[in-house]
């Protein structure tokens, strides 16, 4: 929801839901962890009561997030992912959205080894690749990234898990492709999928990628 228009962002996450978008990805950012700033809890409320029955995928890029895991689901957030980097806590915040009754999930920036969230990968929903540097939208995809995807659809595969990867930053049709195919199952578009004139057209487009291009 970065990328959507922020004037109108009631009608855009609406607009989203009616698309078919299985849920719409809130990037919290705090002007530390990353250099801008980005979407609080407020503004998570105002998309709650647009779209009451959509899933908020909420995306926190701030430090400390166990310091704030209570707002954002008293604000509507359904799944809460957060940075592997940004606390000390990290088993603590994700049995405490877990307590909450919400979805974890738990992300790495670009330059994190994908090695550090082996651990995390049987107690999370959800493991976020971080596609792009954090803090901006419109960035370009980073195809190394890539091999972090591989390897982690192959742990999860040996593991039996069922574990999420969910990919984020720069994915359009074409790098969303590469994304699923080396083992991602869950796209997060920003700028790209505002641009298209047909959103209901963009979402069938990325759900039929899905289905065509999964590995399983
Ligand atoms: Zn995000």
């Amino acid at each position: 929801m970065i990328a959507a228009d922020w004037g109108r962002m009631a009608e855009e996450a609406k607009s989203c839901i009616d698309a078919g978008a299985k849920a719409l990805h809130i990037d919290v950012m705090d002007g530390l962890f990353v250099p801008n700033f980005a979407m609080g809890t407020d503004l998570v409320a105002a998309i709650r009561k647009a779209v009451p029955k959509a899933v908020l995928d909420v995306h926190l890029m701030i430090y400390s997030p166990e310091t704030y895991i209570e707002r954002f689901v008293q604000m509507g957030a359904d799944a809460i992912t957060f940075h592997l980097e940004a606390t000390e806590e990290v088993d603590y915040t994700i049995d405490y959205i877990r307590k909450c009754g919400k979805s974890p999930g738990l992300a790495i920036k670009p330059e994190t080894s994908v090695t550090l969230i082996l651990k995390y990968l049987a107690k999370v929903d959800t493991v976020l690749i971080m596609t792009v540097e954090p803090g901006f939208g419109g960035q370009a995809f980073m195809p190394e990234m890539l091999e972090k995807v591989k390897f982690l659809r192959e742990q999860i595969k040996a593991n039996h898990l069922k574990t999420t990867i969910q990919v984020d930053g720069g994915i359009t049709l074409e790098t969303g492709r590469e994304c699923i195919k080396a083992g991602a199952n869950n796209l997060v578009s920003g700028s790209y999928f505002f641009k298209q004139k047909n959103r209901n057209d963009a979402v069938k487009q990325f759900k039929e990628l899905c289905e065509r291009e999964s590995v399983r």
